[in-house]
């Protein structure tokens, strides 16, 4: 791995605007890179952290507006729900709008590296496909870099060599600001309502998604999901060509039609048309139908990157798991504690709830629309359920009305310590944090929220050891 030329971009003016953990590291890559660079961010504590850094700034709200490319953060929109009005001097002065990724897609191709990208998006599992396939590659001894909309920033990557391999995350909105970015693999995993403000309608939403495919070629890989009406609908229009389409699915085919994606699980075995690939259960941190649609996923590319299909099993089994996703952070005396802080909403914590028979679990905070109502028909599992937050009331009406033995407790310090001795009284093995809330009302995210509960399960773990 090396660094990109310093005179890579020598010549080009960009403007970068929004300067939080995309924008910053665009500034100032595109900077070392030669590039004549000055940025913008409405919030001053944002405009301070790049002036310390040395970048030029300028309120590009006015004056003149000769920039090569206006790079734009993916918080920022540039069409829905109302343009920026810098998105739309942009637009008024024909400057194109790009995301970071076309950046670096720019700069390796300039810097003469024929390294692969791979994109990957959908509306859930992103983050875990992405961090999968980096491991999996990583682990059969390929040089990788891999981050996007999860983090690292796509302009904080190495220049990689031929042989190297890109994984990114994008998002719709980075989607929508590419223009030659061009993936070797894509993969679409699945649709589902979100973000609709961003972009009309679901149709706009789906176009977006789709936008992964964009100037592909043949010889390239196409992957979509296909356990959703929409994704299916996708796939079917994709088989057109150009790229090689390869269908995933985390379920097992539907004994009516028969009708089965090119890799899916069989008896928690995923399989391709080959036979047999991977047992799931061997991967402790893919947990769920809705993990093994990311590993077939992942799957599907690897097997297309050149990793050879004897070394699959050995990356996706010890692929680590990504922090506040269903996270085993500790075991004490049999129980394990999972952190799946992320899960903000109760759709999230249905998929976390499946895939323990009998748990006690730790919920609550800033509750959704709807609160755990969807969640009922999973409340036989739950041993006994520990609230915390805001709206636990509303969590304790709904496991009132269903006969779920609960207690409000308040704070996670509280919960923490209780959640164990019922798992121990109760014989259930798993505490689970999977709050079906936001975080707002005692941290400043999910990430500190997971974070204190995996201190407390291990305070506790080292206390009984002590
Ligand atoms: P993203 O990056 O797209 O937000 P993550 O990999 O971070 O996705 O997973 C976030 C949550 O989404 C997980 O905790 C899980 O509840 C759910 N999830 C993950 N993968 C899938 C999938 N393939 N289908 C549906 N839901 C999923």
């Amino acid at each position: 791995m090396s660094t990109f030329p310093s005179d890579l971009f020598a010549g080009q003016r960009f403007a970068v605007v929004g300067l939080g953990k995309n924008g910053l590291p665009a500034a100032l890559a595109l900077r070392a890179m030669g590039a004549a660079v000055t940025a913008w961010d409405d919030q001053p504590a944002a405009r301070a952290g790049a002036e310390a850094a040395g970048i030029d700034l300028r309120d590009l709200r006015e004056g003149a507006f000769a920039f090569d490319a206006l790079v734009l953060s993916p918080g920022i929109p540039h069409l829905l729900p109302a343009p920026h009005p810098i998105a739309l001097r942009a637009r008024a002065a024909g400057v194109p709008i790009l995301s970071d990724a076309e950046l670096l897609f720019r700069a390796v191709r300039g810097a003469g590296s024929r390294a692969r990208f791979v994109g990957i998006t959908g509306t859930n599992g992103k983050s875990t496909t992405t961090a999968l396939l980096a491991h999996v590659l990583a682990t059969a001894g390929m040089p990788v870099a891999a981050g996007g909309n999860l983090g690292p920033a796509a302009l904080s990557l190495p220049l990689l060599p031929h042989d190297g391999v890109y994984v990114l995350e994008m998002s719709s909105y980075m989607l929508e600001r590419l223009a030659t970015m061009r993936f070797d693999a894509a993969a679409m995993l699945n649709l589902s309502a979100d973000h609709i403000d961003r972009h009309g309608d679901m149709a706009g939403y789906a176009r977006a998604k789709r936008a992964v495919f964009d100037r592909q070629a043949a010889g390239d890989l196409a992957v979509i999901g296909v356990d959703d009406p929409l994704s299916r609908e996708m796939a079917a229009s994709l088989r057109a060509g150009p790229a090689r389409v390869m269908t995933v699915s985390g379920v097992a085919p539907a004994a009516a039609t028969g009708e089965a994606a090119d890799i899916h699980p069989v008896d928690g075995v995923l399989r391709d048309a080959a036979g047999p690939l991977f047992r799931l259960a061997e991967a402790q941190a893919l947990p769920g139908a809705h993990n093994a649609q990311n590993a077939a996923a992942a799957v599907a590319m690897a097997l297309f990157l050149g990793v050879p299909r004897a070394d699959l099993a050995r990356g996706l089994a010890s692929y680590p798991g990504l922090p506040h996703r269903q996270q085993l952070v500790a075991r004490i005396d049999g129980v394990d504690f999972v952190n799946d802080s992320k899960a903000t909403n109760a759709d999230a914590t249905e998929r976390a709830l499946v895939c323990y028979d009998r748990l006690v679990w730790i919920a609550g905070g800033m509750a959704k629309e709807g609160g755990i109502v969807p969640l009922v028909p999973l409340f036989p599992r739950i041993a006994r359920a520990l609230l915390i937050g805001r709206d636990a009331p509303i969590l304790a009406e709904t496991l009132a009305a269903h006969g779920v033995p609960h207690e409000t407790v308040g704070t996670l310090e509280a919960a923490v310590p209780a959640a164990f001795a019922a798992a121990r009284a109760l014989a259930a093995p798993v505490v689970l944090l999977s709050p079906a809330c936001a975080s707002w009302d005692q941290f400043t995210g999910y990430d500190q929220r997971g974070d204190r509960f995996a201190d407390l399960a291990r305070g506790l773990a080292s206390g009984r050891a002590a």
